[in-house]
């Protein structure tokens, strides 16, 4: 039975995730990634009467996928989808080395607070 595959294939992936129900990419929840798509937690569209979409209900199968190594979200499968059809795949394989490997490079250090003595004059006037 179909339901109970999908059953087994949720309960499978969650042991590999360490029990957690969220993406292994970007993190988000299933609720996260329906309201990134205009969708309530049950599924229906949010803005539903203004957009016309009352017929249509998404489903977690629909927005998670649990056969893969990890939990994956729908989101995150397009940005891979846009990547690739972009020619950007082995590009962003070097920004990931680099996020790895230089993070100093990408980021500001974080700031430190000035010393006591340093202090900017107040009330000068
Ligand atoms: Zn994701």
């Amino acid at each position: 039975m179909a339901l109970d595959r999908h059953f087994q294939e949720y309960f499978a992936a969650l042991d590999r995730a360490g029990g957690a129900d969220r993406c292994f990419l970007c993190r988000r929840s299933a609720a996260e990634v329906k309201a990134f798509f205009g969708f309530g937690e049950d599924g229906t569209p949010i803005d539903a009467e203004h957009l016309g979409l009352e017929d249509i209900v998404l489903s977690k199968l629909d927005i998670m996928s649990y056969r893969g190594l990890r939990p994956v979200c729908a989101v995150c499968q397009l940005n891979h989808d846009a990547l690739a059809l972009g020619g950007g795949r082995e590009i962003a394989e070097r920004l990931r080395d680099e996020m790895l490997e230089r993070r100093d490079h990408l980021w500001p250090a974080p700031e430190t607070p000035p010393a006591p003595d340093e202090e900017p004059e107040a009330g000068r006037d």
